[in-house]
């Protein structure tokens, strides 16, 4: 232990190779980035047993020629980098080749452009086992890397079955894909291609990728803002996954796993899914080359932002936006005629004609309007009958739980119980916020009795109680009055409510802010408001409820991210039956 030796070539291009190439998709990654960078318009991806006994990437890019392919597979050789502060290419440590080389029976062999030869080098564990010979190739380079890490016996170990392996694979072969439009890509297991995507425009190629998901289920992302800049699509909260596997980031269209997308994404759908569920995402960040430090990782996935926490602030706010205008991404009426199975399932496509209302306006607005109270003139005058309203005009309740109504060539059918907790949830949150929800007085104000450790909870939390338009005083020992509750909860009968709200006070105990059990609060009123599934509505409080619904940000879904309302085109039903 005590003799310092040099270790060999080799013996450091195998340690290297632990850090660059540590399963078959790292391998598949590097050789990828080497063909894009090499200016190619087609890459074909081969794998047997999951990359695990063979992988061959083939492309049509610039090649090399015989000198640099000589070259090319010793440690630190690279015809890339220019400046550590400005990195462009993919590739730029020029240790890929060396370190893969070094594990596995690797057989190169390109053909420079408008050169007449292809040649090919083979090299085992790090060696040359033959030298530099010619060889048949009509262009570009082909790798092949076989028995990977067949000199590391003990990494071999670490691999998992051939899906997973295979899984990986394919995951990163999207995700370069999917930055790379531009170029074809063709991706074979044994015998059988699993996928091809032809060379396209950035969002059909997106729509590729993500497969299954139909343009109806996205919403485009776009936000600029000085030299920062977001492009890409995300799923509609009604659309979740079991796991982040279409979730795909970059930066500068390079892939990267960063914590400030992650962390943006949690923050924007905090309210709009489950915990457990993920959203679907795929995000280019782009941003100047010096703002970023991409030489962090040996693989390259993860980056340095200069000013992450802006960032952050900056990701975060361009998916609300997007969330809160809802816009599909496709709105030609072909497009949507062919989503049309998967749109129905899931939320509608974003509204056509403006509702008569802004419809983010109620955010702003300090006193939203009252609902399930016989509206008042002004906003009766504005239920006319020819008014394009995007939610249309209540027609009839079924099953007393949905609401269906008709606009001009749709059918909606409202679930009245979702849309109704979605409203109820915007409100309280926006109370939270802002100066507070509306109150409505008590015609006859109802004194209830406590205990005084529960009175002196109610009496800590009686001014945050107010912002959400819950009135109370405590002026007899043992007694509250309340005088008054939320517009949004009118009907409800106070005591049953009063109560819950002094269980969970005393199970809460002292010293935190209302704000911080939003959840539960929010739970217990909207338990307690009169309008669920199995209450008769009349056509007015129906209507009042669909113009709710289109003023409040979000409605689209429950909060559980369920869809509160869908619409089915009347051409849709034509064809149903035949017409
Ligand atoms: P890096 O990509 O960081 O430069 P690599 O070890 O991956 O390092 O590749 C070394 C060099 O080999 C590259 O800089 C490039 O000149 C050449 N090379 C590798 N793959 C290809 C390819 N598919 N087509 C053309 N040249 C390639
Ligand atoms: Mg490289």
């Amino acid at each position: 232990m005590s003799i310092i030796r040099r270790l060999s070539p080799s013996l450091i291009n195998q340690i290297a190779a632990g850090e660059v190439i540590a399963r078959p998709a790292a391998a598949v990654k590097e050789l990828v980035e080497n063909a894009l960078d090499a200016q190619s318009t087609c890459i074909d991806v081969y794998l047997e047993n999951g990359g695990k006994s063979a992988i061959i990437v083939k492309d049509n890019g610039v090649g090399m020629s015989s000198e640099d392919l000589a070259l090319c597979v010793e440690r630190h050789t690279t015809s890339k980098l220019q400046d550590l502060t400005r990195i462009s290419t993919f590739g730029f440590r020029g240790e890929a080749l060396a370190a893969l080389g070094s594990v596995c029976r690797m057989t190169i062999t390109s053909r420079k452009r408008e050169k007449s030869q292809a040649f090919c080098v083979r090299i085992e564990g790090g060696r040359f086992i033959a030298p530099l010979a010619p060889a048949a190739l009509t262009e570009g380079t082909r790798v092949e890397a076989q028995d990977l890490f067949f000199v590391t016996p003990a990494r071999l170990k670490f691999l998992k079955s051939t899906a997973v392996e295979l899984g990986h694979c394919a995951q990163i072969v999207k995700r370069l894909a999917l930055a790379n439009p531009h170029v074809t890509f063709q991706f074979f297991e044994g015998s059988k291609r699993l996928f091809s995507y032809q060379q396209n425009d950035q969002k059909t190629r997106i729509i590729e990728v993500l497969e299954k998901l139909s343009a109806d289920n996205l919403l485009s992302v776009e936000k600029t803002q000085g030299a920062l800049s977001v492009f890409g699509v995300i799923g509609k909260p009604t659309c979740t996954q079991a796991t982040s596997a279409k979730q795909f980031f970059f930066a500068n269209k390079r892939a990267v796993q960063d914590a400030c997308f992650n962390a943006s994404l949690r923050a924007a759908y905090q309210e709009l899914i489950a915990r457990e569920r993920y959203a679907v995402a795929v995000l280019f960040l782009a941003l100047p080359l010096e703002d970023i430090d991409v030489n962090v990782h040996p693989a390259k996935t993860e980056v340095r932002f200069r000013e992450a926490r802006r960032i952050q602030l900056f990701l975060t706010e361009a998916l609300s936006q997007t969330l809160r205008t809802d816009k599909s991404i496709w709105t030609g009426p072909k497009d949507a005629e062919k989503h049309f199975a998967v749109s129905f399932s899931s939320s509608p496509p974003s509204f056509k004609t403006p509702p008569p209302f802004p419809c983010n306006a109620y955010h702003l607005k300090e006193s939203p309007p009252p609902l399930y109270k016989a509206p008042p003139p002004l906003e009766q005058s504005s239920f006319l009958e020819d008014t394009n309203y995007p939610l249309g005009h209540a027609k009839a309740q079924v099953h007393r739980r949905y609401i269906v109504a008709e606009t001009q060539d749709e059918i909606v059918i409202v679930d009245q119980h979702a849309a109704h907790e979605r409203i109820v949830y915007e409100k309280i949150k926006s109370a939270f916020a802002s100066t507070g929800a509306v109150s409505q007085a008590l015609l006859m104000p109802i004194v209830l009795r406590f205990s005084n450790e529960c009175l002196e909870l109610f009496a800590e939390h009686q001014a945050e109680f107010a912002r959400l338009g819950l009135q109370y005083q405590i002026i007899e020992p043992e007694e509250l009055t309340v005088f008054a509750i939320p517009t949004f909860m009118e009907g409800a009968d106070p005591k049953p409510l009063m109560q819950d709200l002094a269980e969970e006070l005393k199970m809460w105990g002292k010293g935190f802010a209302l704000v911080e059990k939003f959840h539960e609060v929010f739970a217990t009123f909207s338990c307690h408001t009169s309008i669920r599934s199995g209450r008769e509505l009349s056509v007015i409080e129906m209507n009042t409820l669909l113009r709710t619904i289109e003023r409040t940000e979000h409605s689209g879904q429950c909060n559980h991210g369920r869809p509160t309302y869908v619409k089915i085109p009347l051409s849709k039903c034509d064809k149903l039956f035949e017409r």
